[in-house]
């Protein structure tokens, strides 16, 4: 059997090792992919340190789902791919088969089977096995690392802009804008008519922001008292009475996250993107009322949306956000500077 690199986890919230481990080989249903690109991503730190599930039972674990890659084997009973293919993967482990998945909503399936990367081995490895139902077209002209881009980094957004309706009529409020899913967010709502007020917590980052979206977006500070940034909020979206549309939470400060809604414009929406497990945030039922806003869950994206994200890529409507291209063995102090809160954008894996 050969044998390939892989960044490895021996235990939830443990250290990350490169070690030499037996290739993959796919089983049933299931595809090999050479990997050409996948992303480093906080997303992915909070898989390691046992965010989406600390079960001592998965690992030692390969994370890593953010990818694109070549088909190079195809197990039994696989139609519709073979070698040579190219595909980027979907996060999401679902059945296929429910009426959620039926009806093209595998983000809400409901006999979820968990994460790829958390509940199998993922692709922070030369070569990494996927179910074929997981394997997408990556649109021709889409380069790998667009393809692992759009896996997550830009389908989460494009699910995101239609859960809150974003449109010319909006003002978004991005909290976290200079992230990976920020950044791309950012661009996506101003690419929709749409003002953007950008905000994190670092300035330097924002400059970043507004490198890639030509100075559509504009920076608000979120730091310090919740009611001093609600009137800043506001008044970056246009006046004291008038906040933004819509606000985006990619963080889960609970804190900045009231600013945003006591700032929100009538009719507004507030879409959470965080998973922290114990952090709550509820507002008087009356508030709803006042403004008629509502609060929103956005749960990753349906497949066709990663691959529409990939498209938006291919054809340039949307400037992929990659700011470092690294090896396996720079994997490790990746997440360390993750961890640190020294990372922004995108860093691309190209094992
Ligand atoms: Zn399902």
């Amino acid at each position: 059997m050969s044998t390939m690199d892989a960044c490895v986890l021996e235990e939830w919230n443990g250290p990350l090792s490169i070690d030499t481990v037996d290739e993959p080989e796919p089983g049933p249903g299931e595809v090999r992919v050479d990997v050409r690109a996948c992303g480093v991503t906080r997303t992915i730190e909070n898989a390691i340190g046992g965010g989406l599930s600390d079960d001592p039972a998965l690992t030692p674990r390969i994370p890593g789902h953010e990818f694109a890659g070549v088909v190079d084997a195809v197990g039994e009973g696989v139609d519709g791919l073979e070698p040579g293919d190219r595909v980027l993967a979907y996060f999401y482990l679902t059945c296929g088969d429910c009426a959620p998945c039926r009806r093209g909503e595998a983000n809400r399936c409901t006999a979820f089977d968990g994460w790829y990367g958390v509940h199998r081995d993922g692709a922070y490895a030369e070569k990494a096995v996927l179910p074929a139902e997981n394997a997408l077209p990556l649109p021709g002209g889409a380069t790998f690392a667009e393809g692992a881009i759009a896996a997550d980094g830009l389908a989460t957004p494009l699910h995101v802009c239609r859960r809150a309706a974003v449109d010319d009529t909006d003002t978004v409020l991005v909290i976290g804008a200079a992230g990976r899913v920020g950044v791309h967010l950012s661009q996506l709502a101003a690419r929709r008519g749409a003002r953007v007020l950008a905000a994190d917590v670092v300035d330097d980052r924002l400059e970043h922001v507004d490198a890639v979206t030509d100075g559509a977006v504009q920076p608000v500070d979120v730091r310090g008292d919740p009611d001093d940034v609600a009137r800043r909020v506001r008044k970056a979206a246009g006046g004291e009475r008038n906040g933004p549309s819509v606000v985006v939470d990619t963080v889960g400060d609970v804190e900045t996250l009231r600013a945003g809604w006591d700032a929100l414009a009538m009719g507004g929406r507030v879409v959470s993107l965080t998973t922290h497990h114990e952090r709550a945030f509820g507002p008087l039922l009356r508030e709803f009322v006042e403004k008629e806003a509502a609060v929103l869950g956005s749960r990753y994206a349906t497949k066709n949306e990663v691959v529409r994200a990939a498209e938006l890529l291919a054809d340039g409507r949307i400037s992929p956000v990659v700011t470092e291209r690294v090896g396996l063995e720079d994997v490790p102090d990746v997440h360390e500077r993750i961890r640190s809160g020294e990372s922004h954008g995108m860093v691309v894996l190209e094992p």
